[in-house]
């Protein structure tokens, strides 16, 4: 009768030790997709560029007293003011 009450404790932590090993992964994948989350919040801000028109996120614009450019050469060239 003991060994049975023995197993069953050991059958209860081994799956109390499972829950928790899957609790941390479930926490850090939810880490991740947050982080993922606010990366895209951080570069989601379009603007225009002044010259060309184009959208672009604001973090590859340049400024300009104008606004915000793109950073494409070409762009810069073809409205004759080349940095
Ligand atoms: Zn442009």
């Amino acid at each position: 009768m003991g060994k049975i009450i023995v197993w069953i404790v050991v059958v209860f932590v081994i799956l109390f030790v499972l829950r928790l090993v899957n609790a941390g992964k479930a926490r850090r994948a939810d880490d991740r997709r947050a982080r993922a989350r606010e990366e895209k919040k951080a570069t989601g801000t379009m603007v225009r560029c002044t010259e060309c028109g184009v959208f672009l996120p604001k973090i590859d614009a340049l400024p300009s007293p104008q606004g915000f450019r793109c950073g494409d050469p070409a762009c810069a060239q073809r409205h004759g003011n080349a940095r």
